[in-house]
């Protein structure tokens, strides 16, 4: 696989400082999404370019000043208006179907070999795997973090949804087994992205969390960073730190008009992936 080449693309190395993950010799990339067209939200500007065959982006929480949330289950806009979102995102993307769960932060991940027409909803489950075209991931979030993973060769893809407790039950390991189980991926070929979720600097936490993430416990609560967390992960697992990219969006701290729960939000964003029709 080449060397990742930056197209069109912020490079952001000073805006958010919680993104420093390696220290100054990190090798992971803070990106910034671009906004696409408003209904398709922010999207990965290397992946765009270097995967034309790929459909991938996170919404944003607003388009033409109306409420563009997709949470069924988050207590904040009517069921019609969120199906309405959900025909929307159908619509733009060109799929023909999605596959979305009620997300529970456990470590189930559904594989999709083909789903019917229009919104799927799996039974409590918080990752998608397929490598079918015209099969829409999905996962909706308001804090937590969207994983993307991509092998590029093998065309096969996974969205996960990972808060502290699915992080803490190995929701990436199991993404990234049924991957292998699915598709033959190996981590090595392995493409990840940390989608926009609350920042290291925004994110405070009990001092349990830090215990269970297998972190230093601080005496007091503290901000953690859960990408941080996810990309060393991804690095044990044997994911090339040059194929993992890092959001330099914040639900909470940056102007980039998304979901944040600590903020009060009862909508959601999507995080979404599929390959083109
Ligand atoms: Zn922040």
């Amino acid at each position: 696989m080449p060397p990742l080449v930056l197209v069109g693309c912020t490079l952001v190395t000073n805006v958010c400082t919680s993104n420093a993950i390696f220290g100054s010799n990190h090798k992971v990339t803070s990106v910034t999404e671009v906004l696409a067209i408003p209904s398709l939200g922010l999207v990965h500007p290397v992946w765009m370019e270097r995967f034309p065959w790929l459909c991938q982006g996170c919404t944003i929480r607003s388009v033409d000043g109306v409420l563009y949330d997709f949470g069924f289950l988050s207590g904040g806009s009517s069921t019609e208006s969120v199906q309405k979102n959900w025909s929307t995102l159908l619509d733009v993307t060109g799929a023909t179907s999605i596959a979305h769960g009620h997300q529970v932060h456990g470590t189930k991940i559904f594989t999709h070999e083909t789903a019917s027409a229009g919104l799927n909803l799996f039974p409590d489950c918080d990752g998608h795997v397929t490598n079918s075209a015209g099969v829409l991931l999905a996962v909706t979030t308001a804090d937590c973090v969207p994983i993307f993973l991509v092998d590029a060769d093998r065309r096969a893809i996974a969205v996960l949804h990972a808060g502290w407790r699915g992080i803490a039950a190995g929701i990436l390991d199991c993404g990234i087994r049924a991957l292998r189980e699915h598709s033959g991926s190996w981590p090595v070929d392995l493409m990840m992205h940390l989608g926009p979720s609350i920042c290291g600097a925004c994110y405070e936490v009990g001092t349990e969390v830090f215990e269970v993430l297998g972190q230093p416990i601080p005496r007091r609560p503290s901000p953690i960073d859960l990408r941080k967390i996810l990309a060393q992960k991804a690095d044990k697992t044997g994911i090339p730190l040059t194929n993992i990219t890092v959001s330099d969006h914040c639900t909470r701290c940056t102007e980039s008009d998304l979901f944040s729960h600590r903020a009060g939000d009862m909508g959601r964003q999507v995080s979404y992936i599929g390959l083109r029709p």
